[in-house]
């Protein structure tokens, strides 16, 4: 699958909904293609006080349930079409979900791509590898 079909995938997942009081879901959407080549994908949800979920990490949620872990590429799209790259709680997830994910093809506005080892340089855990 190349990274525009995965844009659309996400792209189709942005719903804007509105939760109790000043919650909403759905207005980032993401879509992640795994090494065995399975799609999944997940949205946002934002409650007050700070609490909520990335839709990458809802994505990865729905991904680990199907018992996979290694993602090949991710992308993340605002409820305007942008793409947005991953923030860094979810530079962190990723790679901790699996090692070989400092291979993961991170999709960047433009559709530009980079390696999420090159967003997470000087690693924090490297004496445990
Ligand atoms: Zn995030």
């Amino acid at each position: 699958m190349n990274k525009q079909e995965l844009y659309q995938i996400a792209c189709s997942m942005i719903h804007h909904k509105k939760l109790r009081r000043f919650g909403t879901a759905g207005h980032v959407a993401c879509a992640l293609e795994t090494h065995n080549g399975n799609v999944f994908t997940g949205i946002c949800i934002d409650l007050p006080c700070s609490i909520g979920l990335c839709a990458e990490q809802s994505a990865i949620v729905e991904m680990v349930k199907n018992n996979e872990t290694a993602i090949k590429t991710i992308i993340a799209v605002f409820e305007d079409g942008s793409i947005l790259p991953p923030c860094g709680k979810c530079r962190e997830f990723i790679t901790q979900i699996d090692d070989r994910n400092v291979q993961t093809q991170i999709v960047l506005p433009e559709l530009k791509e980079v390696l999420l080892q090159d967003l997470l340089p000087e690693r924090w855990d490297n004496q445990w590898n």
